[in-house]
């Protein structure tokens, strides 16, 4: 595999990164992860926004221009032959020095790092058909969840509970004014369908604001349904109608149960489905 190690493209043996990296030793860093289908990238324009953002929130320097980073991931798709897959990115902090919890000169070059992965089939992933089974795990993440940075081990830790549990993935909830209240999943965000209407998380620093997300609400929108930017209680979850998660990587992905509550009939709700094609129609049409 071809991979891209600051500005150059490299086998993937050959990268490598100064163990010194903010990176590696502080989780000082940020990353986004850009679908691809057919060859091409899905909401890339979304992804580089918050790219920017999330940068920005962190006093890292963008190292390099839409214009760049686009002709960068095209050329890693193509080295890589990816038709369907991912292009994960990575920009961190850098480090020209030693540890020092004080950040580098402002002029530091940023680290960056990007490499493809290939997932045949990535639009029809059987799951789809049958749904997640969720666990709910308590969110304990710091208070900046909408900086999209690489501290991922909390979420992994909650991925891994989920598992052992014998879910598929873990929605983190925190305590609310009426019992406890979901934030997001541990990579998606997270909605319930009820009476019709498509309840989820408002945007705050207390989620990652998903570009699947605003994708997906303005397509319901779009086709007239109602959507509720709000807050949603575990209970109320347990007893929707439906409910489901957004990605970059799983797009519209159903979830038939809640810490072993079953949804309806336990199969995929139409609201679901119906957005997930919604979504990978019009995504489609718009990649570059
Ligand atoms: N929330 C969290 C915590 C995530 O990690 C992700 C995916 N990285 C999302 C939501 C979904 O965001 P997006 O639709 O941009 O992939």
């Amino acid at each position: 595999r071809t991979v891209f190690v600051n500005g150059s493209y490299l086998p993937e043996a050959q990268a490598t990164v100064s163990i010194f990296d903010r990176g590696f030793l502080m989780a000082d860093g940020v990353y986004e992860v850009v679908s691809v289908l057919d060859g091409r990238l899905l909401d890339f324009d979304g992804h580089m926004a918050r790219l920017g953002r999330s940068l920005d929130a962190l006093g890292i320097a963008q190292p390099m221009t839409d214009t760049e980073w686009l002709a960068a991931q095209r050329r890693l798709v193509a080295d890589n032959a990816i038709t369907d897959g991912l292009v994960y990115l990575q920009v961190t902090r850098g480090n020209p020095g030693d540890r020092d919890f004080a950040y580098p000169p402002a002029d530091t070059p940023p680290t960056v790092v990007m490499f493809t992965q290939s997932k045949p089939g990535l639009a029809d992933n059987p799951q789809a058909q049958t749904g997640l089974r969720i666990c709910t795990v308590p969110d304990i993440r710091w208070a900046r969840r909408d900086i999209k940075t690489v501290q991922l081990l909390y979420p992994s830790m909650a991925k891994m509970e989920a598992k052992a549990r014998d879910c598929d993935d873990a929605w983190l909830v925190e305590d609310g004014p009426t019992g406890k209240v979901v934030t997001e999943g541990t990579s998606n965000n997270a909605y319930i369908v009820k009476g019709g209407s498509i309840v989820t998380r408002a945007l705050s620093n207390d989620i990652l604001h998903g570009i699947t997300r605003a994708a997906v609400l303005r397509f319901a929108r779009e086709a007239q349904m109602n959507v509720e930017e709000r807050s949603f209680t575990v209970d109320e979850a347990k007893a929707a109608d439906e409910a489901f998660i957004t990605s970059a990587s799983a797009f519209v992905m159903p979830v038939v149960e809640i810490d072993g509550a079953r949804l309806g009939d336990g199969q995929p709700g139409p609201v679901a489905l119906r957005l997930r094609e919604i979504y990978l129609e019009e995504s489609r049409k718009t990649a570059i």
